[in-house]
């Protein structure tokens, strides 16, 4: 994919990661509004089991399980402290060309790694139960 491509860079911006937030389970009355997730980098990526997942753009770090006094820049720095969104010193319209290519060059890092990591856990998994079904296998015919 193109690393400027449209799609792929629209979620640097707080407007498309907000939106993301349409069915949010915490608006009044708390930390973790819409609002303070998409400033904080988050986008909502909710799944039938868990209404209530956000995920980093950047470092593709997912948290779930959110009260309603959780500081959402708290809780990424926390649990993601290695992740170059949070600790930008400027607007990300405010970056050179130069800068957001450096940017995006670490943001490709952690979607590499992330694949990755999806794989060998597919992997071990189909392997755990490959062996379990070895051992059965084995079992019966003893
Ligand atoms: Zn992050």
């Amino acid at each position: 994919m193109d690393a400027l491509s449209e799609e792929d860079t629209k979620m640097y911006f707080y407007e498309n990661r907000l939106k993301t937030f349409e069915s949010w389970p915490f608006d009044e009355d708390c930390t973790c509004t819409p609002e303070n997730m998409a400033k904080a980098g988050f986008i909502h990526t909710p799944s039938d089991n868990s209404p209530d997942i956000a995920m980093c753009f950047f470092c593709l770090k997912e948290l779930e399980g959110w009260e309603p006094e959780d500081d959402p820049l708290k809780e990424h720095k926390s649990h993601s402290p290695s992740c170059h969104f949070i600790t930008l010193k400027k607007k990300v319209e405010d970056l050179t060309v130069e800068e957001f290519f450096k940017l995006q060059k670490e943001r490709r890092k952690f979607i590499i790694n992330k694949s990755c990591n999806d794989i060998i856990t597919k992997f071990e998994e189909a392997s755990k139960l490959r062996r379990a079904d070895i051992i059965k296998t084995a079992m019966g015919e003893e």
